[in-house]
Parts: structure tokens; sequence; C-alpha cells
């Protein structure tokens, strides 16, 4: 567990000639980085009377974040690590960011904080620095069990949060940082955070109006641009149509289905009532009725792949079972081994590709709780999320019996992108994409497998998988209860 080791007073404002020590030796900085950290000392002098800065370790949309070393009072010397915050953020945004680490850090698998320097609009939030690895790096090589404490971990860190009334937001493994050799874990990022309605994070309170204006985002499609609701028949009717004009003037459409989702309390328009039919039901354009509609208010931060199917369909009363979503799939990517696992652009083809894995019609039943009609033009089975684990890591061909071929494909075509061909190989590897190279059945890396304890997967994990991805954030099972569960009795 992580916890913090020294606070701001532990910290010399003296010895800081470090110059020629062995960390900087030991690293070899571009000139580029050389240049952003002297444009960081410059825009934050007071930063060098205590920190050598040594490199730049991690770059956000909102951030950049470096690594400084600083000499402590006792003379040891101490890494930490600088987040310098874009000055475009909203000072309410960085207050808050800060009083989540304050209040909640530091405890629980939750980074905390040490200092804050700020000068003018410039602030830089000093943390302990944790070694870590990015788990696309590492994700071939994690056993069962370091995936189960893994797990453990992250919703201890998840539950302690919830319990202060903090909803991150942007669960992802790039925000849980995670040393796999000293097993230390700490959720850090709390740049999008929002509270519950009895958040003990003051701030937070004052950001819910923030938070609510939706943020465009360039190239994404919008999902508030729906048809008004219709009777169930013509539904079917223009759902026939769709197949219909499909099958008679486009080729075979690329993986991700059209799915439109609207509000079923949204009234329709008057004129819409009185008989102007929209146009566009069910087509891959927007009509101009459909271009005059109010747009429908919720938040929408965080990164596609990890969104709950709450937050792609736009509901706008999103609670802490958003975290628990985005938990979930960081457990479906590590028990199949893909990183990332959903890789989506925009919020439709993320709804399209989490209904190619949980079902379009359990999809569409979930999202009628919270009020929203969505339509796919084709169904897409749930599928067996052990099946589709094993079959991924290849410890199942998709011939095997009771799997369903598409297990495989949906994920190497629909998920990433793959163009249908049936000689392409799954993915092995790429930029920013990592996947187990399949095993040979003879060749030592079954044994390899057997060894990391992927022969034996728990009938408890995969029936975690499903109550974390759980389509329902009503019935979605909650961090507290995750713990609880009996996947994690021993521990
Ligand atoms: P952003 O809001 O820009 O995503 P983060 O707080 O997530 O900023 O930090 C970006 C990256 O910097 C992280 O993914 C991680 O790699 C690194 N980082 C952040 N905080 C620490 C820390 N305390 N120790 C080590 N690395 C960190
Ligand atoms: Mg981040
Ligand atoms: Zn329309």
């Amino acid at each position: 567990m992580f916890e913090m080791e020294c606070s701001a007073e532990d910290i010399s404002t003296e010895g800081c000639s470090m110059k020629s020590d062995r960390a900087q030796r030991k690293r070899k900085v571009s000139r580029d980085v050389e240049l952003e950290i002297e444009l960081l000392l410059k825009a934050v002098p007071q930063l060098a009377k205590v920190f050598h800065i040594i490199d730049k370790i991690g770059e956000g949309t909102f951030s950049s974040v470096y690594l400084g070393e600083a000499q402590m009072r006792d003379g040891r010397r101490k890494m930490f690590a600088l987040k310098y915050l874009i000055p475009t953020s909203h000072p309410t945004r960085i207050a808050a960011e800060l009083q989540c680490l304050t209040v909640a850090g530091g405890r629980e698998n939750v980074m905390g904080v040490t200092y804050c320097f700020r000068k003018e609009d410039r602030v830089v939030i000093v943390m302990p620095y944790i070694e870590h690895q990015p788990i696309v790096d590492i994700i071939g090589l994690l056993s069962f069990e370091e995936v189960r404490l893994y797990i453990y971990h992250l919703l201890k860190a998840l539950k302690h949060i919830h319990q202060c009334g903090i909803i991150h937001r942007d669960i992802k493994p790039n925000n849980f940082l995670y040393n796999r050799k000293s097993k230390m874990y700490a959720l850090v990022d709390f740049g999008l955070a929002q509270g519950t309605a009895d958040t003990q994070i003051e701030l937070l309170k004052d950001l819910t109006g923030l938070c609510k204006v939706p943020r465009p985002v360039f190239g994404e499609r919008n999902l508030n641009s729906c048809t008004p609701l219709r009777s169930t028949t013509k539904q079917a009717a223009s759902k026939r149509e769709l197949v219909k004009l499909r099958k008679t003037e486009e080729p075979a459409p690329r993986s991700p289905l059209p799915v439109r989702t609207q509000s079923s309390s949204q009234k329709p328009q008057k004129t819409l009532q009185q008989g102007l039919t929209c146009s566009c039901y069910l087509t891959d354009r927007v009509c101009n009725i459909c271009m005059a509609r109010k747009q429908q208010v919720a938040p929408r931060a965080g990164t596609p792949g990890f969104r709950a199917p709450e937050i792609l369909t736009k509901c706008p009363n999103q609670g802490t079972a958003i975290d628990v979503w985005s938990a979930g799939v960081i457990l479906l990517s590590l028990l199949s081994g893909r990183y990332p696992f959903f890789k989506a652009s925009d919020d439709l083809i993320a709804l399209t590709q989490i209904m190619t894995i949980r079902g379009s019609r359990e999809t569409i039943r979930a999202a009628k709780t919270y009020g929203k009609a969505l339509v796919c033009s084709q169904e897409l089975p749930r599928q067996d999320l052990r099946t589709l684990c094993e079959t991924l890591r290849g410890r199942r061909s998709s011939r095997d019996n009771n799997v369903s071929p598409a297990a495989e494909r949906s994920h190497d075509e629909t998920l990433t992108h793959r163009p249908a061909d049936p000689n392409l190989q799954p993915h092995r590897g790429g930029e920013t994409t990592t996947c187990l190279t399949k095993q040979s059945s003879v060749s030592g890396g079954e044994v390899e497998e057997e060894e990391l304890g992927w022969d034996i997967v728990p009938d408890e994990a995969y029936d975690l998988l499903d109550q974390l991805l759980d389509l329902n954030p009503s019935t979605r099972i909650t961090a507290a209860e995750a713990l609880l569960h009996p996947l994690f009795t021993d521990l």
C-alpha cells in the first residue's frame, strides 16, 4: 500500500546544487525535455530552490509531469513527481484537484500531496514519486495472482474516494500507478473529478456548474441529434428498412453499427407531433429538424474506451458507478491480455463495442431503466466472459466447442477497427495496443501460461467481472461490495 512518507517540512531548501548527481548521470534527457525543464523553471522559479528537475515523466491533456529530486533535512535525497498544470485550467478546478489529494490522498492506495507551488497562474503540484510500469509494457507478463491483487487494490482506492464523495471520472491504468516489484499502487489524477451529492470535498461542490457544460470534442459524432421516439412497430419497420437498405445499396458495413440514443422523457417538438416527420431516423445523417433540437447536457469527461454506458448515452445522473465500470474494463483487459481492450474514437463506437461484448438487447434494456431509448441496427449477442477472455488469451481456439466464433473476431475486427479479413491474425502488439501472442499448444508458451496461473482462473473472477460490467448503474456492484466478493476472501 502506498503511504505518504514525508511532508514539505522535511525538504531542505539549502543543499540543492546536485547538478552532477547519480540520477542525472543515469538519465539521458533529450534537448526538447531540457528546454521544457528550463521553461518550467522560468515559469515557477521557486522550484529551483528545492528541486533538481531530472526528467519529464508524463504528459496528459491538462498537465506535464516531471521528476524532481530534493535534498531532505536529514540528508537523504528523495524523488518527487511535479505536476505542472496547464495555465488555462480553471482555478477552482485546480484547487479541487489539490483538495482531493489532500483530503482523500496519502492512504488507501490514493496518491497524496507534499506541496504546491504557484506563481501567478502557473501551478505545480508536488507528490511523492512512485516508480511504475505502464500496463501496456507488462500485461503479457502478469500472473493471474498479480491481476487479482491489482484489481483488489484499485477497488480499495475506489471504495475510499467514493466514501469521501469523489467520482474520479478517469479511471484507467495510466491513472493507477503500479509498481510490480514493490507491489505499490497509487491512484492519481483528480483533474476530472466530480463530487457526489454529499461530497466531503468542498471545492467539488463549486464545480457542479462548471462540469455540466458539455465540451464539444472535435471529430466526435453528436449523440444528441436523435429522432423522436416512435412506436415499436414503427421502430421495427424502420429497422427492417435499414437492413434492406444496407443489403441492396451499401457494401457490408464496417464494424461500428449505427446506434442512436435519446432521452425517452424528451418531448418531441411540437412541429414534429403535428406530422413533420424527421427523415434521418436510423440513417447516418442528421436532418435539419434534429439539428434544431436542444442539446442534452450530461458530463462526459474521461477516456472513450473506459466510459460507462450511462456516460455514452448521456444520462445526466451519473454516480460513483461510472468508476466501477472503468475498473471492470481494466479487469476485462487484464484477464484477456489485451490493452487497451476497447479502442474507440467516439462515443457511438464505444457503445457499439460494449454491445458486442455485453449484448445489444441487454444494453438497450439497461438504458431504458434510466430513461434512454437506444436503437441498434443489428442484434449483437451477449458473450460468455470466460470464453471471450480465454479465446483472446489464445487458450482456446474459436473453433472449440461452445465458442462463439465472433468472440475473437469481435475483438480483433470490431473493437480495434480491423478490416474483416479472415487471413488476418489477431493483432500482435503495435504502437499503442498490446496483446499476448498466440500460444502454440506444444510449445513452451502454454507451460508458461500455466505457471502464471492462467490455466486455473476461478469462476469468481468472471463473476466479479460480470458484476463490474453491469450495464445498469443502479444494480452495478459498488467498490465496497466488490472488496467482499468471494474472489478476495483471503485478502
Ligand atoms: P494528466 O492529468 O495530465 O493525465 P496525471 O496526474 O495523470 O496527469 O499524470 C500523468 C502521468 O504522470 C501519469 O500517468 C504517471 O505516469 C505520471 N505521474 C503522475 N503522478 C505521478 C507520481 N506521483 N509518481 C510517478 N509518476 C506520476
Ligand atoms: Mg492522467
Ligand atoms: Zn432527424
